[in-house]
């Protein structure tokens, strides 16, 4: 196998596609099996567009709401609003990521799901990894990428250092049916210790995710008390939360997400999407950045599947180019969630954005990329 992904999300399922159009045998091994819900916002910005288009998957076939307004309360229920600049489009995971797939199977992507990678390692005698699958099944390839998401066990093996540390926030999500919400607005309503997104996806759905803390779930016990307890103390959810009809039996509920920095390569692997780093949701670009990762990823493993650069040639000018595109952005969403941190100081920090509508807009500017 010329190329191998660990993880079929976004980061995967476009970096397989991307090098299987350029002629490449590529494998994706994904512990789940498409279609599947995931915690996330589903609100994707358009930057992706021009690259989704490129690889013969415009979104446009999935029916998505086009978002390009954006509204944000307070705890107390302050609210302030702001025009997207480039705006953005909401679809499902549990459809994008399998029409992804499906457009992957169609170019001739081998897919392993089901099946959980345990271990990756180099062996630079053979020029080589070698990667093994839960079930004991080895797979070799000339590359490999990281593609599996915010935090694996695979961190722990490759010693990598944000692993020992604790993170205290964890991320819920399912969707809604809430006659009357605006398809076009992407609102994030802040209560104590988190934040909630809302917006629409396909068909007349809504997804609603938030992120809250370990602890603010332990002291209320149950993710409906929680609901009921901190949430809905801003006004502006609850009236959400009691008018809305709930299209899950259960809620997707992830624990352990971490902000903090990684390394763009790992023991010869090219880490790329959460695993290269993880942007905090409130910048809503942590899909975006995903997909960027992988163009900058799949062009880069070309330049050496190709003979045109060496391996060490390829892991520096990945690393470059990802430190380039997204280092200053994930600085700034690290900082843009500490503003969020506690409830006194985003009452007001969005008491004073509400009358500076310029620096809503040049956080937004910070925090996403270009079309690419
Ligand atoms: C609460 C929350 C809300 C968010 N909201 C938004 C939003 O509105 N907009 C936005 O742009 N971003 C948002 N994000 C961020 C976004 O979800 C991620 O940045 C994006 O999913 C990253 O894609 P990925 O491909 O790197 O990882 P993922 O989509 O997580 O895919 C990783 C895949 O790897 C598989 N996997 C993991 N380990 C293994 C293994 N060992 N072997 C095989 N397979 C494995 C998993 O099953 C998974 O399918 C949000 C994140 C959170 C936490």
């Amino acid at each position: 196998m010329d190329i191998l992904l660990i993880g079929g999300g976004l980061a995967g399922l476009a970096a397989a596609l991307d090098l299987a159009r350029r002629g490449h045998q590529v494998a994706v091994v994904e512990r789940k099996q498409y279609p599947f819900h995931k915690v996330c916002g589903e609100y994707v910005s358009n930057e992706v567009l021009p690259y989704l288009r490129r690889l013969g998957a415009d979104p446009a076939e999935l029916g998505p709401a086009a978002i390009s307004r954006f509204l944000l309360s307070s705890p107390g229920g302050r609210i302030l609003t702001s025009p997207l600049d480039l705006g953005g489009f909401g679809v499902s995971r549990y459809v994008l990521d399998d029409f992804l797939y499906q457009k992957g199977l169609a170019a001739g992507v081998t897919f392993h799901l089901k099946s959980t990678v345990t271990d990756v390692a180099f062996d630079p005698a053979a020029n080589r990894h070698t990667v093994t699958l839960a079930d004991g099944r080895t797979l070799a390839a000339r590359v490999v990428l990281g593609t599996y998401g915010k935090r694996a066990n695979l961190d722990r093996q490759l010693q990598r250092p944000f692993f020992a540390q604790r993170s205290p926030y964890l991320g819920v999500k399912y969707h809604l049916r809430l006659p009357g919400f605006p398809r076009d607005v992407i609102a994030l309503h802040n209560f104590a210790d988190g934040y909630a997104g809302i917006s629409a996806i396909e068909e007349d759905k809504l997804c609603f995710c938030y992120l809250s803390t370990r602890q603010n779930l332990k002291t209320h016990g149950t993710i409906p008390a929680l609901e009921r307890q901190v949430l809905a103390r801003n006004p502006r959810l609850r009236e959400i939360l009691d008018a809305a009809e709930v299209l899950y039996p259960q809620p997707e509920v992830i624990n352990e997400i971490s902000f903090a920095p990684k390394q763009p390569v790992e023991q010869h692997v090219l880490m790329c999407g959460d695993a290269a780093g993880l942007i905090t949701p409130l910048c809503g670009n942590g899909m975006a950045m995903a997909l960027h990762g992988a163009a900058l990823a799949a062009a880069a493993a070309d330049g050496f599947l190709a003979g045109r650069t060496s391996r060490v040639q390829m892991e520096a000018d990945y690393a470059r180019a990802w430190q380039a595109q997204f280092g200053a952005r994930l600085r700034v969403g690290r900082a843009v969630q500490q503003l969020f941190g506690g409830p006194l100081l985003s009452e007001a920090v969005v008491g004073g954005l509400r009358y500076w509508p310029g620096a809503v807009r040049a956080l937004m500017r910070r925090t996403h990329g270009q079309p690419f």
